[in-house]
């Protein structure tokens, strides 16, 4: 049951088969059960979930129900939820409860989703791995031994050991899609502006977007329903008209033309994960795709532009957390500057300090236009590779991570290290295209992500194109052992 569509649980609760409270509980049972082990989640409300639980069967008795009606869907704890615990997996927000909404908290409570609880994640989404998170690390499902991913950790934890019925997340350089090729589950991450960031707590906000981390295509398009749209407090927000994006789940692929970049195939590459990703491109010929070979030039200079333009938009982000406004704020302090220096040592971590430092460095008069300026006309450059590879293909694949997960803290002291796991993801968020990471098979027993970007606003087509695949492999339906 707990591996179900998310069709087919809207279809048990229309059929009265099973209530929402009682689906609700199902999940609840296995948090509290597995979680304490897995740590997917940082806040939990059993009180809060099932009374939202009992208002969406009130919904439904009254037939007032959409797609995701009574559905329990964890949130990743970077989204403000009135009433909740809001910490962005930081000290310095863990005594904080949010006062009010997220937009993607909003669009959930409208359709009666139910919200299961805020999921771990690194700190201020800074990681790849869940290990820079105050509330401690994560573990794969598949093996606890290693890394879920990041930063959406907890997100993707809890989707994969089918500890929520879906789950959100945001990606700002790979956060979705390099914990969903970790685990094994489909996330999107959406042409930037697509969902809103309203409430959504800022890292780097010209790169932050977003998206839904789920089983299959299928539900990624009815989570996309549900949280696309124009919201006029976001004024990064993309005022487009309300799109279906289950619309075209169907189409044949016949002439679809794949792009494979060489560039996401070259060293650096883990030769089990090349492989599972080519026997992808291999079964999407069979569906009738054709194979162009392109080229992303200026690949290599994307982690570099990345380290310098998100911790330049993080320090600046991050300096409303002066222990004036909310959150933590030192006990002891002899002036105002001690209490504002004094809170920042205590409430950040080590990830999130280096980060602010590069940030401010890289700002700062006389460093401006060497680093800053330079870093936005690489990501210029970045943008334009996308444009002229479009002009050949319809989508592009490649891996979305360059290895299966690692083990826990095999790479927590080399940043650099850490940075490389984003090497096929970043670009898309510097270029703003929306990206998404598909099960596509596995690698000594651990999960494979098959990346598919697309053109800007082509989400409903990369759905089309995942879900196509889907429909003839069963990579998105397994389960880690053991854990049923
Ligand atoms: N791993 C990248 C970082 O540490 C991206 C994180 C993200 O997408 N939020 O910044």
């Amino acid at each position: 049951m707990i591996n179900s569509s998310l069709k087919q649980f809207s279809q048990m609760l229309a059929k009265k088969e099973i209530s929402s409270v009682e689906l609700t509980q199902v999940f609840l049972n296995r948090i509290d059960s597995l979680n304490p082990n897995i740590n997917a989640y940082i806040a939990l409300d059993h009180a809060k979930t099932l009374a939202q639980a009992k208002a969406a069967d009130a919904r439904i008795a009254a037939g007032n129900v959409a797609p995701l009606t009574g559905i329990p869907i964890a949130q990743k704890d970077i989204f403000c939820a009135k009433g909740w615990q809001t910490t962005c997996g930081s000290k310095m927000l863990a005594n904080f409860i949010a006062p009010y909404d997220a937009h993607v908290i909003t669009q959930f409570d409208n359709v009666g989703a139910v919200n299961l609880g805020k999921t771990n994640m690194d700190e201020f989404a800074m990681g790849s791995s869940n290990e820079t998170s105050y509330f401690g690390s994560v573990k794969n499902p598949w093996d606890f031994d290693r890394v879920p991913g990041g930063s959406s950790g907890g997100s993707a934890a809890a989707v994969a050991a089918r500890l929520c019925a879906a789950a959100t997340g945001t990606d700002t350089g790979g956060s979705i899609r390099q914990p969903a090729s970790l685990c094994g589950f489909t996330g999107l991450k959406p042409t930037y502006g697509v969902v809103s960031r309203y409430g959504m707590i800022a890292f780097a906000s010209s790169l932050d977007q977003a998206g839904p981390m789920a089983k299959s295509a299928e539900d990624c398009a009815l989570m996309m329903n549900v949280m696309a749209g124009f919201d006029e407090r976001d004024s990064t927000s993309l005022n487009r008209e309300k799109e279906d994006y289950t619309r075209d789940l169907n189409k044949p692929l016949a002439g679809l033309k794949i792009g494979l970049p060489k560039e996401y195939f070259a060293e650096g590459l883990d030769a089990s994960v090349g492989k599972v990703v080519m026997d992808a491109i291999a079964e999407y010929k069979k569906l009738g795709a054709t194979i162009v070979d392109i080229s992303l030039p200026n690949t290599g200079l994307s982690i570099p532009v990345y380290y310098v333009l998100a911790p330049a938009e993080a320090s600046s982000n991050l300096s409303r957390y002066d222990g004036v406004r909310y959150g933590h704020r030192a006990a002891e302090y002899t002036d105002l500057n001690d209490m504002y220096s004094k809170t920042r040592a205590e409430g950040f971590g080590a990830e999130v300090k280096r980060r602010i430092l590069i940030g401010t460095y890289v700002l700062s008069a006389g460093y401006y236009d060497a680093y800053y300026l330079k870093a936005q006309q690489i990501r210029r450059l970045i943008a334009q590779d996308f444009v002229e590879a479009f002009k050949q293909c319809d989508v592009i694949m490649g891996p979305a991570a360059p290895s299966t997960a690692f083990k826990a803290g095999e790479k927590v002291d080399d940043p650099v290290a850490m940075y490389l796991q984003d090497i096929y993801t970043i670009s898309t968020n510097l270029a703003g295209l929306p990206g998404m990471s598909v099960p596509a098979g596995f690698s000594n027993g651990l999960p494979v992500g098959l990346q598919i970007i697309g053109n800007y606003f082509d989400e409903a087509r990369m759905l089309n194109v995942a879900h196509q695949y889907q429909q003839v492999t069963d990579w998105h339906v397994q389960m880690p052992e053991g854990l049923a």
